[in-house]
């Protein structure tokens, strides 16, 4: 028990056990308030417990209960009452954060201008954390998790409006017809580390000069350290015509949970026609992920004998198959047995549903733009994607609009106390789920040095990784790093990732499922041990 005296009549500990109450009942206190909901943590007695043995010594005790963040009125009024009573008080809750702020809130009520043991940013009672995480997707909830891992004392707020998480990488084999679509999802509140608050708004913008966020509904969170781990922005309206005609007219995509069906429910009834697949400019989340989609198909329309009725194109805006040239012969290899035609540098920019038209832009070899325009009776579309609007448009953007981060440390290149990971951020590696489960672990081991008035010790080296589902069965496993080195998990005798191989399928199928809700959600941080760093 840490004891911070306020003043006279209050004071205020973290968790206190039925053992300490003998040296605060000695200090003269008459009341304990307990502002810790029953629960919180296994370790932690009941109310019931510290309120039967303070009796025995001949103290009231008063449960006023509140989570970080959610201090109401009623509980203003609930400490003003024990604190007009003039008797001698301790407060307790997890750190005693939540019973200062309580404390000065009462004050204020009482208007006394008196702020012994506040600081100035908690004095109006203001929220206040030690790290604050903008977003609770892979990243997020990621990095709390190893953060408490490392200082289980943190006061760590994750901030994000969604009620649902989703294991995106899942929503190829939903588009497979692999994976029924509900797997891939989980409710927010199961997944949330025990002992961080959740604050389910979105955040509307930064102010780092003043260390804190802005929410939706404009009141602000204050914090320590700032963690974003927003996303990316799936850019749908860059394409004219596609909002109003996802879902029907034979327009799907897998970057969509509820669209992902679709695609399977259009592969699977296809009989004959023309079906197109698509892929935006990068940076794009998984890469590989429009092609993963095409193969998966076209293997479908093959295996069931329809491949010489049905005319598989992909067009791509980029200028290759696949960023890492060790994957392409592989995947070229597919692409030949599938039939697809292959049309580099086309970048969809509109499409009629109702038509059944898609136009690219098309850059030709001496720099010049046309349009080419293709009929279809399926096309499966990966939008353009960019930043999220609220941190492009702030000043923890670079000038593309994506978080500027320090590729190896993950620390914020101008502010020091704000540090970033996954799909937002500016570094150069795939922007995948298994960048993340590589990320977390060296963010989290970074900002406790820093805590801790130290350097950042490890070093993110880029891994990212995509797994290709050139056939229901099989997956070229691409692993890399910064600058496209190959980083492979496994020997090559084991797994070669450059073929395509059952084993890869069976790890994609089982094991990284489980992997994600039972080890990186949860701070199990297999087989990520971050590198030392070179600086
Ligand atoms: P996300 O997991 O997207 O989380 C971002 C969170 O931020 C969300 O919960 C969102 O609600 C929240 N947020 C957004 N705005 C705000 C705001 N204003 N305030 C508060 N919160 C906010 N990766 C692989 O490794 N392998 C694969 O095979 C693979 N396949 C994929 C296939 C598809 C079809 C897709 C779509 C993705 C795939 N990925 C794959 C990529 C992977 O899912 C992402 O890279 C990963 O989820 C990124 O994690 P993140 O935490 O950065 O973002």
């Amino acid at each position: 028990m840490n004891i911070t005296i306020l003043n006279e009549q209050f004071s205020i500990s973290d968790q206190v056990s039925t053992q300490d109450l003998k040296q605060l009942a000695d200090q003269g206190v008459k009341v304990i308030v307990c502002n810790r909901p029953d629960d919180e943590a296994s370790d932690q007695p009941s109310f019931a417990a510290i309120k039967s043995a303070a009796e025995a010594l001949g103290m009231e005790a008063v449960h006023v209960p509140f989570t970080a963040g959610s201090m109401d009125q009623s509980h203003v009024d609930q400490l003003s009452e024990q604190l007009a009573t003039g008797k001698r008080i301790h407060a307790y809750c997890r750190t005693g954060n939540r019973c200062k702020n309580l404390w000065a809130a009462s004050r204020k009520e009482g208007s006394t201008n008196e702020t012994a043991g506040l600081s100035p940013s908690n004095s109006a009672a203001k929220p206040q954390y030690d790290v604050v995480i903008v977003g609770a997707g892979s990243g997020g909830i990621a990095t709390a998790a190893s953060l408490l891992k490392r200082k289980s004392h943190l006061r760590v707020a994750l901030v994000d409006p969604a009620e649902v998480h989703y294991y995106q990488p899942g929503w190829t084999m939903v588009g497979g017809g692999v994976f029924d679509a509900e797997s891939t999802r989980r409710s927010m509140s199961s997944l949330i580390p025990k002992g961080v608050t959740w604050i389910k708004q979105a955040v509307e913008g930064f102010a780092p000069e003043a260390n804190k966020v802005i929410l939706a509904d404009k009141s602000e969170v204050h914090y320590d350290y700032l963690v974003v781990a927003a996303g990316l922005k799936l850019d749908w309206e860059a394409v004219e015509g596609l909002p109003e005609t996802l879902g029907k007219n034979g327009v799907t995509s897998n970057y969509r949970y509820n669209l992902a069906p679709y695609t399977w429910e259009l592969v699977s009834q296809m009989k004959g026609g023309k079906a197109l697949f698509t892929q935006p400019p990068m940076p794009i989340k998984c890469a590989g992920a429009p092609q993963k989609a095409l193969y998966l198909s076209a293997d479908q329309w093959l295996k069931k004998g329809l491949l010489d009725s049905i005319e598989v194109h992909f067009y791509n805006a980029g200028g290759v198959l696949f960023g890492v040239k060790d994957y392409v012969p592989a995947l070229s290899r597919y692409m030949e047995k599938y039939r697809a035609q292959l049309h580099f540098s086309h970048n969809l920019t509109k499409i009629d549903g109702e038509a059944r038209k898609a136009w690219f832009s098309c850059k030709g070899e001496d720099g010049s733009e046309q349009l080419v325009e293709s009929d279809f009776d399926m096309i499966h579309v990966c939008p353009p994607q960019c930043a999220p609007d609220f941190v492009r448009s702030s000043s923890l953007a670079d000038e593309a609009g994506w978080l500027e981060v320090d590729p190896q440390t993950l620390q914020h290149t101008r502010v020091a106390n704000v540090w970033g990971l996954g799909d937002v951020t500016n570094t150069s590696n795939a922007k995948t789920m298994a960048a993340v489960r590589k990320q977390a672990p060296v963010l989290a081991e970074n900002l406790c040095k820093v805590m801790d008035n130290k350097e950042p010790a490890v070093a993110y080296d880029g891994y990212g990784s995509c797994p290709l589902t050139v056939e229901r069965g099989k997956i070229v496993l691409a692993e890399f790093g910064y600058g496209g080195k190959l980083l492979p998990t496994f020997p090559k005798w084991l797994n070669d990732g450059t073929k395509p191989t059952r084993l890869a399928w069976e790890l994609k199928a089982k094991v990284l499922p489980a992997v994600y809700w039972h080890a990186m959600l949860k701070g199990h941080e297999w087989l990520t041990a971050p590198a030392e760093s070179e600086a």
